[in-house]
């Protein structure tokens, strides 16, 4: 059976994570969540003290960066490693996720993450989630989907992640936090998030978890089934 790729992007605290691992699962798909890998590259960053207005000093850190995936299925949930180092919890701590957009808007880290992110889908047979999946890493994706919701809803989803994480913060930190890093993320001179035309727009804001998975693998069913005919 062929296999597609499946690109999902939208605002920060859609639920492009859950949605896009559960159908990977589904479909047995790989899942790449390359809002990790930034993430990633922006904890590096902070704990090598990389000054961000410095190219050589970007380019050389990023040379010494290795992240991989590795699946934790007694906690059903990928884990990222940074050279080797488990950091799936520190990755999403409010400290990074202050300065990620700032770190994803540089173009040599974005140079870098488009690639290995293009390595690793190569097979197709993915699911990937991020900002400029389908508008740049790849605009040939046989299926692309936009997710939205509402602010409030979001910032909430969040808050719940971080207390499953053993992290607090206000919900009013998250909210400002959720604005500030669509407006960088937007509004950046590389790869924009923004909605292509061919992109299916999904509102999760009332949806759960499961309604959304659903939909979406309705829309790669049929896409598969389309194309076994040809
Ligand atoms: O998906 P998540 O919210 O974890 O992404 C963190 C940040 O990484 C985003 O706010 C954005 O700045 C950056 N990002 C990006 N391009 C992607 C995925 C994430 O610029 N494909």
């Amino acid at each position: 059976m062929s296999k597609i790729i499946i690109a999902i992007d939208g605002y920060a605290g859609c639920g492009k994570s859950t949605t896009a691992k559960q159908v990977a699962k589904a479909l047995n798909y790989a899942y790449i969540d390359t809002g990790a890998m930034y993430r990633a590259v922006t904890l590096y960053f902070q704990e090598q003290q990389v000054p961000l207005d410095n190219v050589a000093a970007i380019d050389a850190a990023l040379e010494q960066i290795d992240i991989r995936f590795e699946a934790n299925p007694a906690q059903q949930r990928n884990e990222t490693f940074l050279n080797g180092r488990n950091v799936s919890n520190e990755i999403r701590s409010l400290s990074v996720s202050e300065q990620v957009s700032e770190v994803s808007a540089l173009p040599a880290v974005r140079k870098a993450m488009v690639a290995q992110q293009q390595r690793m889908g190569q097979a197709k047979g993915v699911v990937m989630d991020g900002r400029d999946i389908g508008s740049n890493v790849f605009p040939e994706a046989e299926l692309k989907i936009f997710m939205t919701a509402d602010l409030e809803a979001r910032a909430r989803r969040r808050q719940v992640e971080l207390q499953g994480q053993n992290q607090s913060a206000s919900l009013n930190q998250i909210v400002e936090n959720l604005q500030k890093r669509d407006f960088l993320d937007t509004s950046r001179a590389e790869a924009p998030l923004t909605q292509t035309a061919d992109a299916i727009v999904i509102d999760t804001t009332t949806l759960t978890i499961a309604e959304q998975t659903d939909r979406v693998l309705a829309l790669a069913t049929q896409i598969l089934a389309k194309q076994q005919t040809i």
